[in-house]
């Protein structure tokens, strides 16, 4: 027997359960304490911790680490909501062990990451607490304040910062960027990234689809293409032409109504002038993109991210801290489905809950008798997802339809709403959204823009 089989069958019940549904998996935006540790075997984890009344009333954590790190991970948090700080940060490896029901010898090190790092995440808990009593003894009139919590930001000198300390390495500019980026962000209910490995697989159309059928939902929607690649949403939504508007020092979306666009498309007088742009001004680009559209109060806003899992991409998903999470788009074929685990894992790195992989152009639909053929292999999303313990939310085929229709910048779920590829596309979109499949693949009763 191998390692890997044999650790998986020591593995108990409880532990392999918790891998498979990690508990308080993600960052918090929001917090009192927040550690980092990279243990013996290069796994690196993270905990953040929110307090209240004395007592952890959020803990989370991340981990690029193997299932026992995850299992570990859950478990401490678990144990530690609830109790009162200082109790919390005692929780020690045997006590994770026992609550995991134990783990085989040569993983037992991530019980005692997870211990660690808990414990230091408690520790820099008491410890911005600690500074801001005494900063409260020092100045009465200036209200007690604690960790992410903070009124004023100390590190910042700005009374207006929102979001308590600088983060480490940030300058003053970029901190005040991010309260921005924070301010405008807080008046979306929720933020959902459409992420593939490469390109060409069909993110946009997915990106355009499911945001236009949120729409006709009757939902406030904003659809941000920051895809500085191929930003395909002008194309994909009849908006190529389109002019970028100001109001003071905001960016002004194209109105649709109830859905807002705004791409960095909008920006470029010929579709191949991205190309040139190089890295600093690419990510220069995106970060304004992010914090400089006055988007006002939405339901959804749906992000065209940049492919791959480079850093562009990555400045995309750290600057968006609290999104709802990704949704991951993926053709058949193993290269693409190679970069989507990549995806996955960058996903798990950065905290980030992956909501779910579609399979995009899996099989064929004739357009004349309506059949589909599976013209590549398919089912390896499913399988992948399965494997990587994510969601699978369905899968598109290639249609006729969709090409045409992208081309000619009509959303495909608005064209054709009856068709079996909008059927298929109504279920992924009530996945993620807990709306009713009935009520996103009906067509409007009033005809929408474009
Ligand atoms: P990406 O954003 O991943 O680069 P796009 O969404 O721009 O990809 O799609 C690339 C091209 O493929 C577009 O012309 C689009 O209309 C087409 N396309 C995407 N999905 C499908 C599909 N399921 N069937 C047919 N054509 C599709």
């Amino acid at each position: 027997m191998d390692q890997k089989t044999r650790e998986q069958s020591d593995v108990s019940e409880v532990a392999a359960e918790h891998a498979l549904n990690p508990r308080n998996y993600g960052r918090l935006s929001r917090y009192d304490g927040r550690a980092r540790i990279t243990g013996p075997c290069n796994d690196t984890m993270e905990f953040w911790v929110q307090v209240k009344d004395e007592r952890v009333e959020r803990c989370t954590y991340i981990t690029d680490g193997c299932d026992p790190s995850l299992a570990s991970g859950s478990v401490a948090t678990e144990m530690a909501i609830g109790r009162v700080l200082e109790e919390a940060a005692a929780i020690g490896k045997q006590d994770i062990l026992s609550a995991l029901g134990g783990l085989p010898l040569e993983v037992e090190h991530c019980a005692l990451l997870a211990a660690d790092t808990l414990q230091a995440a408690c520790r820099d808990c008491l410890r911005h607490r600690q500074t801001a009593v005494s900063a409260a003894e020092r100045n009465p009139l200036s209200g007690q304040s604690t960790g992410g919590d903070s009124d004023g930001c100390e590190s910042c000198s700005n009374t207006q910062c929102q979001t308590g300390d600088r983060h480490q390495g940030e300058s003053q500019v970029e901190c005040a960027d991010r309260q921005k980026l924070l301010s405008r962000l807080s008046r979306i209910d929720h933020k959902i990234l459409v992420l593939s490995g490469k390109g060409g697989v069909g993110k946009s159309t997915v990106a355009v689809n499911l945001a236009f059928s949120l729409m006709l939902a009757g939902k406030r929607v904003g659809l941000l293409d920051v895809d500085i690649h191929g930003p395909s949403v002008p194309i994909l939504l009849n908006l190529e032409g389109e002019t970028l508007l100001t109001e003071g020092d905001a960016l002004l979306p194209v109105d649709l109504g109830d859905l807002k666009v705004m791409s960095i498309g909008f920006l470029l007088k010929r579709r191949e002038e991205a190309v040139i742009w190089r890295g600093p001004m690419k990510m220069g680009v995106i970060k304004q993109f992010l914090k400089d559209v006055e988007w006002g109060d939405l339901d959804y806003l749906i992000v065209d991210t940049p492919p791959g899992t480079g850093d562009e991409p990555l400045s995309v998903c750290q600057l968006i801290e609290d999104a709802d999470g990704a949704l991951l788009v993926a053709t058949p074929q193993e290269v693409a489905l190679s970069s989507v685990r990549k995806s996955v894992t960058f996903c798990r790195q950065l905290g980030l809950p992956v909501l779910g992989v579609v399979e995009n152009m899996s099989g064929f639909v004739c357009p004349h008798c309506n059949q589909t053929t599976d013209i590549f292999l398919s089912g390896g999303a499913e399988r992948m997802a399965r494997e990587m313990s994510v969601p699978f939310l369905g899968r598109i085929p290639i249609d006729a339809h969709i090409a045409s229709g992208g081309d000619a910048g009509r959303p495909f779920v608005h064209e054709d709403a009856a068709s079996e590829t909008s059927r298929a596309f109504a279920s992924i979109v009530s996945a993620i959204t807990a709306v009713e499949p009935a009520t996103l693949a009906s067509p409007p009763s009033q005809p929408a823009k474009p």
